[in-house]
């Protein structure tokens, strides 16, 4: 049966190749996200070209709680249920903890963090019902570990993986499962928008930044790539994964080995 998967922030980066990798293996595809018109036509193009399914797309901004309640309600509605749940959209503001904008600070905590527990809450009932469900929260290696001048993107990522754990055992007997990935450094527009930001604050150079800052902590000395975390995510909806709930999978090259 073709299952529907929601994927928040999947206009760019990393939920657009999760977006797109779920789309190979036939789903409905919901894509939620800012960008363009053009953008947003592109992304869903693309997407819909890999499936034999039904893309939407759906402009629910992750600060509003109720227009997240309306993204889930619209793919209920639309497909029966919300089979699998990705929970990626994310942004990053570098400061001081001092000088930390206190409105950067809510922001991240509703988009990072607040949004994934008003979708997880709005979905759970129908995979209930369905008795099957896969929760992906893309996290962080800093859900794990800390940098400098990232306190609200860390405590975000950190309450990420609490939320998971609580979430995992809730539904343990209901064939849902729920689960982060931590991924590294990936090249996504994200990271590319920190490069100039870090340089400023740490006064230095942007290859700098890149090359004793980025992949500093990140033994492989390579960035991730979005399709390799996308395969993660498809791994974990899949029922092979069936036993992994309530942890996370790292995917950092070896960041948080050391
Ligand atoms: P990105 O900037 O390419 O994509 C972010 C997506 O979130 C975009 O589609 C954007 O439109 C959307 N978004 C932002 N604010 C939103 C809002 N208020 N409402 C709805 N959508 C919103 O970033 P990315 O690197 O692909 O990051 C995706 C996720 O992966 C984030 O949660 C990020 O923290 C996490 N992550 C990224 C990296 C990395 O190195 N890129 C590493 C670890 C974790």
């Amino acid at each position: 049966m073709t299952k529907t998967a929601v994927i928040t922030g999947s206009t760019s980066g990393i939920g657009l190749a999760i977006a797109k990798a779920f789309a190979k293996g036939g789903a409905n595809i919901v894509l939620n996200g800012f960008g363009s018109a053009d953008e947003i036509k592109q992304a869903t193009d693309a997407v819909s070209a890999l499936t034999s399914g039904t893309v939407l797309y759906h402009g629910a901004d992750m600060t509003k709680p109720a227009e997240i309640a309306d993204l889930i309600a619209t793919a209920t509605t639309r497909f029966g249920s919300v089979d699998i749940l990705v929970n990626n959209a994310g942004i990053q503001y570098v400061e001081k903890v001092e000088d930390f904008p206190i409105e950067q600070w809510d922001r991240i905590i509703a988009i990072n963090l607040s949004s994934s527990f008003h979708t997880i809450r709005a979905a759970i009932p129908g995979m209930k019902a369905k008795g099957w469900g896969r929760i992906i929260n893309i996290a962080s290696a800093h859900g794990l570990v800390a940098s400098p001048f990232k306190a609200a993107y860390v405590a975000a990522k950190h309450g990420v993986l609490g939320l998971t754990k609580t979430v995992a055992l809730e539904v343990a007997e209901d064939g849902i499962t729920a689960n982060s990935i931590c991924p590294g450094y990936v090249l996504t527009p994200l990271v590319e928008k920190q490069i100039p930001d870090q340089a400023r604050t740490r006064g230095i150079t942007e290859q700098q930044v890149i090359n004793d800052v980025m992949l500093k902590g990140q033994p492989t000395k390579k960035f991730i790539t979005v399709e390799q975390v996308a395969a993660l995510a498809v791994y974990l909806a899949g029922d092979d994964a069936a036993q992994i709930t309530g942890t996370h999978v790292s995917m950092d090259g070896g960041w948080t080995a050391q």
